[in-house]
């Protein structure tokens, strides 16, 4: 991420006045429109590159037609707008400057309707009209190095051609604008929603499931030593019972176009049907602490209270002191050639397996680098601490980790597929708790099950229901 991040840089150097598309007042330090748009253009190729774009064109083309109605109708209708579907498994909505607006393929299985997909829309579409992003960049940038520092524990790392450990979702595009910002997202969104012939309440209903997935999964990641999947637009009290909320979707509801809003559940279920829930396959998938990567073929067991971060750019693990950053390298030689190469001098051993010949290089005092050579691929795993002592501390750890490097059993494989969606209908005497023990969810699938259809924490499905399942 290090030319997103030269952007920012660069950015902060601008200054000047515009006026704000929203408010119609001059805004103070604020880049022109095409500056904007070129920002956008500029981050999108990064966005795109560290989560990858899910690989569906009729659901993209599906969000990008909701989406582009609703933009059609908003502050900024001139400007252009792209919608795009990322692969990630986290539940989170964000938008760059200039009309670059992403939805993850995560929060998707959480929504109910065509009018709750537009509510996620509409209020990115809110953030872009009011330019929340281009005042967050400037306000954000020594904030974003700060999370660029943190990451990297060490420098060498970061070398040309290295790996960059950037951690993106620091920034505030992910992790929302504060109180102000986003209430006015939702009464942005909340308008755009009700000019386009939804209903405004749709925008309550979805941060209401949002808020109910994030109680739920704060818990899950705690059990299972990984960060929460948090939607960026919440807040302490329950959308429900939060009266600035009810306030500015009441207001919106008066610019209603149609007296028989769309909800658009069918064609909404219709599209999701099949789609990957959690992990993605083509990305690898973590169970138990073991990240599984079928198209690789192979896997590596993390040690336990260790979280991992996977993102199609790189898989990083960190016990909070120390962190081991995996990728695969582009060099036809020995493991041991390559990390003399890359890394410099330092105390090397060799090791080997059946399928993999390997090297260990310690390199610095507080950082070692292993590489795996498996066929015609390179692989490289760099273990390194805040410290000199916070690295001996986990250097045992790191290297059982190493170790751990092997192919796919035939079972590891089949874990590896992942989970995806399915739509059924309901049939009188279903229960959460009956799908459950069918589900491959385990002990916390009925909880799963209730979020994803709406009936959290207490609801059973009603015969008939089309009701959201994992498979
Ligand atoms: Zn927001």
């Amino acid at each position: 991420m290090k030319p997103f991040l030269l952007v920012m840089l660069a950015l902060a150097a601008l200054s000047g006045c515009a006026t704000n598309p929203v408010s119609g007042k001059q805004d103070f330090v604020m880049m022109s429109e095409s500056d904007e748009i070129a920002l956008g253009k500029k981050s999108d190729l990064d966005v795109r590159k560290e989560y990858g774009v899910y690989d569906s064109p009729q659901l993209q083309s599906y969000v990008d037609r909701v989406g582009q109605r609703l933009a059609a109708n908003s502050h900024r209708p001139n400007l252009q707008y792209h919608f795009t579907v990322v692969d990630s498994p986290e539940v989170n909505a964000f938008a760059l400057p200039g009309g670059y607006i992403y939805i993850t393929r995560g929060i998707l299985p959480y929504l109910g309707s065509e009018a709750e997909l537009a509510a996620v829309l509409g209020h990115e579409i809110g953030h872009v009209t009011a330019r929340h992003a281009v005042k967050q960049y400037t306000a954000s940038t020594a904030a974003n190095i700060g999370v660029q520092i943190a990451s990297i524990f060490v420098p060498e790392i970061n070398a040309p051609g290295g790996y960059d450990l950037v951690n993106v979702a620091g920034s505030a595009l992910l992790s929302g604008y504060g109180r102000e910002h986003e209430l006015e997202a939702d009464r942005l969104g909340s308008g755009y929603l009700a000019r386009t012939g939804y209903d405004p309440h749709a925008m309550i209903d979805v941060l209401s499931v949002l808020k109910n997935q994030e109680q739920f999964d704060i818990q899950r990641a705690k059990e299972e030593h990984r960060e929460p999947r948090i939607y960026h637009g919440l807040f302490a009290s329950h959308p429900d019972s939060d009266t600035r909320l009810q306030q500015v979707v009441a207001e919106a509801a008066t610019l209603q176009s149609s007296p028989h809003p769309v909800v658009g559940k069918r064609v909404y279920l219709e599209h999701i049907d099949g789609i990957v829930f959690g992990d993605s396959p083509s990305q690898g998938v973590v169970r138990n602490n073991e990240f599984l990567h079928a198209g690789l073929g192979i896997a590596i067991q993390y040690p336990a209270g260790w979280t991992i971060k996977n993102s199609p750019q790189k898989l990083i693990a960190t016990n909070g002191d120390a962190a081991m950053a995996f990728g695969i390298a582009k060099f036809q030689s020995t493991p041991a050639d390559f990390l003399t190469q890359r890394f410099g001098r330092g105390e090397l051993s060799t090791f080997q397996s059946r399928d993999f010949s390997g090297a260990i290089l310690a390199f610095s005092p507080r950082a070692e680098a292993a590489a795996i050579r498996m066929g015609d691929k390179l692989f490289v795993i760099i273990g390194s601490g805040k410290s000199s002592a916070s690295f001996s501390l986990a250097r045992p750890e790191i290297e059982r980790t190493i170790r751990s490097f092997h192919t796919l059993s035939d079972s590891e494989r089949k874990l590896a597929q992942g989970l995806r969606i399915s739509v059924r209908r309901a049939v009188a005497g279903d229960t959460f708790e009956r799908y459950a023990t069918e589900s491959p969810l385990g002990k916390d699938a009925a909880g799963y099950l209730r979020l994803l259809n709406h009936a959290y924490p207490d609801g059973e499905p009603h015969a008939g229901d089309e009701i959201k399942v994992v498979e």
